[in-house]
């Protein structure tokens, strides 16, 4: 077992082995990943020292404080966030030691093929379909929304194996390869003019059996472990009291607060208060599911924090928009649509992003649905068709 103590002297010795390639993203993460300190929770031999997630927050201040900048986000947060938890959980050897890594490095990026257009809420109800032939599986179907799909190597797949049982117990979750024949991604344009998901369709794709996480028919266990770490993964981690939206708001504010009559600003005031504290609110949330999550794999309380954080992120972002004005419809100078996220550069791109928030890895009425029933105990959804074989729901 290994302290804090160690952890940190262990980082240290890491950055002196590694000074010369520091801004290196493969590099350095390599070193990273080898010395045990990518994800410190993590068994030893795969990125992580098995230790607990607390103290990966004293390996990323000391990389920070010596000038390592984090690209996760930009670069690979499917895979980081939902692909390297749930290889660690379901896959096999072969599969940990051929993705783990590259999933960490960046070297590969991930996507996650769940969605399809019938299906995103019910997504147990998919109807995309993979046949077993000898030691291989054929899918054919389409996934869509599918974010980073245009630029991913491999992804997450979710699938219907067995039609004939309740719809919950006949699929199976595989690694596809996302250059395979048969793979065709095609872009969605989004309302803030870029492009950075897609459908995708599979048409005679072949995936090898040893690709399979998890046994034939339980993919939707497999799918829950990837679910409740994106839901983390999107409610984000702690955030200093007073930081992010809500401080660029109080900002915008002094900005402003000359152009605005006296009632104006009290209305002001009392609005950015109120948004303060639902802030404050929300950070603790996040902060109490972190150290949950710290125990192993995350529950409700991420799904929690998830809505929270998209619900107070749609709100944030409406005062900001409303509190510039006109002004806030202005892209700035230089922006151009592209297929790689650029919103976040202007207040109106944020503004537009943020009503996705609610949607992405589970809607805000889906995740109030399992807090109502997974921390209140409230009765369940109505579900007239989970004990019903798959293949005898009117479609
Ligand atoms: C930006 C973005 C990125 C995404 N990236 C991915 C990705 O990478 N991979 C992927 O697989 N998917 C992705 N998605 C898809 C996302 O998971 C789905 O959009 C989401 O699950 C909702 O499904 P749906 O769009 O089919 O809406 P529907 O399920 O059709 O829902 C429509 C409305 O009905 C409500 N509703 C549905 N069921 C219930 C219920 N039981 N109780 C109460 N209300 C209900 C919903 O809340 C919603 O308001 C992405 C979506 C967005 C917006």
């Amino acid at each position: 077992m290994y302290t804090d103590a160690d952890v940190a002297r262990r980082t240290e010795e890491l950055v002196e082995a590694s000074r010369d390639v520091l801004g290196d993203q493969v590099a350095f993460r390599g070193a990273q990943y080898d010395a045990g300190l990518a994800m410190v929770h993590c068994p030893e031999g795969h990125g992580g020292l098995g230790g607990n997630r607390g103290q990966q927050a004293i390996v990323d201040d000391i990389l920070r404080a010596n000038g390592v900048t984090y690209e996760d986000l930009r670069i690979n947060p499917i895979g980081i966030g939902m692909g390297a938890p749930t290889v660690l959980a379901y896959g096999s050897e072969d599969l940990k030691a051929k993705h783990l890594r590259r999933i960490f490095t960046g070297e590969d990026i991930w996507c996650q093929l769940f969605s399809e257009p019938t299906h995103g809420s019910d997504v147990a109800g998919i109807p995309s379909r993979a046949v077993r032939d000898g030691d291989e599986w054929v899918v054919n179907g389409q996934k869509v929304w599918t974010t980073l799909a245009h630029v991913a190597d491999f992804g997450m797949l979710l699938v219907r194996t067995d039609p004939d049982v309740p719809k919950h117990k006949g699929l199976s979750y595989f690694v596809v390869d996302m250059h395979s024949p048969g793979v065709d991604v095609r872009p969605l344009y989004q309302m803030t003019g870029e492009a950075e998901f897609n459908e995708v369709f599979l048409t005679d794709v072949r995936i090898p059996d040893t690709n399979r996480l998890g046994a034939a028919g339980d993919g939707w266990r497999v799918a829950t472990t990837t679910l409740m770490n994106e839901r983390v993964a999107l409610s984000g981690p702690p955030a200093p009291r007073g930081s992010g939206p809500i401080a660029e708001l109080l900002e915008l504010y002094g900005e402003r607060a000359a152009t605005l009559d006296e009632g104006a600003r009290a209305v002001w005031r009392d609005r950015i208060a109120g948004l303060w504290i639902d802030a404050e609110v929300v950070r603790l949330t996040n902060v109490r599911a972190a150290q949950v999550a710290m125990g192993g794999v995350p529950g409700p309380e991420g799904s929690v924090a998830k809505l929270a954080t998209a619900e107070l992120g749609k709100r944030m972002n409406e005062a900001v928009l409303d509190l510039s004005g006109a002004d806030g419809l202005l892209h700035e100078p230089g922006y151009a649509p592209t297929r790689a996220s650029t919103w976040a550069r202007t207040r109106s791109g944020r503004f537009l992003r943020s009503r996705a928030w609610t949607i992405e890895g589970g809607t805000s009425e889906i995740m109030r649905n399992i807090l109502g029933e997974r921390v209140l105990g409230l009765p369940g959804d109505v579900r007239p068709d989970k004990d019903i074989p798959w293949s005898q729901i009117p479609k």
